[in-house]
């Protein structure tokens, strides 16, 4: 049967902050009064989440949608094959770690009713690591200026969307999404609205330094041509630099003679330019490696329902 509310959870390696989960989430939810399913996407767990969820199935059957992928597919995988699985007629996001609270979900169910089609959480007061803070900072004054997706927090999970945002994102069939800002693409009237935000209790953050890089890198690969056009320009300045020391060269050649000096300035130089080279074929081959997930039309996860 569908239901007016869905809310879809990702959950990877969660298994101390279940429990005190849906002891905030249910309750939450029955407020509401609208019919709801909580659809929890385990995402290759390595340990007892899996166990907890089939278990609040057993015990909410009616309210609850347990997918297991067969592994780790990442955050944004799994909120997809939420969306893929859900009825609602609005479809929420939020984090397994109760860094978002469930009590907010009523405040973006609001905004929908009052025609917004999707609502983004803003985290004030948000209870990250400071490092954490300063990636996001540089993030967001990057991501207006290179894909004009303009959304005050796009790390905020706690969300809302319209039926209709979901399908359309269903429908990309794309790989590698960030679907806050996906969605945010193809929203007519978005709106964003304060939320609260609460520091990690139990557990870790699955997110370090390098997933962290490669997130931002993914991230505007996926919405923009940047890196590429930023190379091209790159290479356009050091080849006029190159040009004029060339010209520079050919004079002192003419007025002082043939000069032999200098050559580890050069080797440096040669291998300062080769850097430059890798590093575009490095970009290149990122939007390659894009291309050929998309044509190889691998299925993009493989679930298993409860
Ligand atoms: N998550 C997931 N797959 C992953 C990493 C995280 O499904 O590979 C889930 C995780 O269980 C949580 C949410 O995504 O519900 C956010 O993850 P996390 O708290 O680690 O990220 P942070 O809050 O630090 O951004
Ligand atoms: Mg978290």
């Amino acid at each position: 049967m569908n239901k007016q509310i869905s809310v879809v959870i990702p959950v990877y390696n969660e298994e101390e902050v279940l429990e005190s989960l849906f002891q905030r989430l249910f309750p939450a939810m029955d407020e509401l009064k609208s019919t709801y399913e909580v659809i929890f996407i385990n995402d290759g767990s390595k340990d007892k989440s899996l166990e907890i969820l089939t278990k609040v199935h057993s015990k909410y059957p009616d309210k609850t949608v347990i997918i297991d992928f067969n592994k780790n597919y990442g955050q944004h995988m799994a909120i997809m094959a939420g969306f893929e699985q859900s009825s609602g007629e609005i479809v929420v996001t939020m984090d397994a770690d109760l860094q978002n609270y469930p009590e907010d979900i009523g405040l973006l169910i609001d905004q929908v009713e009052q025609g917004h089609d999707v609502v983004g959480g803003v985290r004030v007061n948000r209870q990250d690591k400071k490092w954490r803070l300063l990636v996001s900072k540089l993030h967001n004054s990057l991501r207006l200026k290179l894909t004009g997706i303009d959304m005050v927090d796009e790390g905020c999970m706690l969300r809302a969307y319209t039926k209709d945002i979901v399908k359309q994102v269903i429908a990309t069939e794309e790989n590698s999404t960030f679907l806050p800002a996906l969605a945010h693409s193809f929203a007519a009237n978005p709106t964003d609205i304060d939320v609260r935000h609460a520091a990690r209790e139990e557990g870790t953050s699955s997110y370090n330094l390098y997933k962290l890089i490669r997130y931002n890198f993914d991230f505007f690969a996926n919405f923009s041509k940047a890196p590429l056009e930023f190379f091209t320009m790159l290479g356009l300045a050091v080849s006029t630099i190159s040009f004029i020391l060339f010209l520079y060269l050919i004079i002192q050649r003419f007025m002082h003679g043939p000069d032999a000096e200098g050559v580890f300035t050069l080797f440096a130089l040669t291998f300062f330019f080769i850097g430059i080279v890798l590093m575009g074929l490095g970009i290149v081959g990122e939007y390659i490696g894009r291309i050929y997930e998309e044509v190889r039309k691998r299925p993009r996860f493989i679930i298993k329902k409860y």
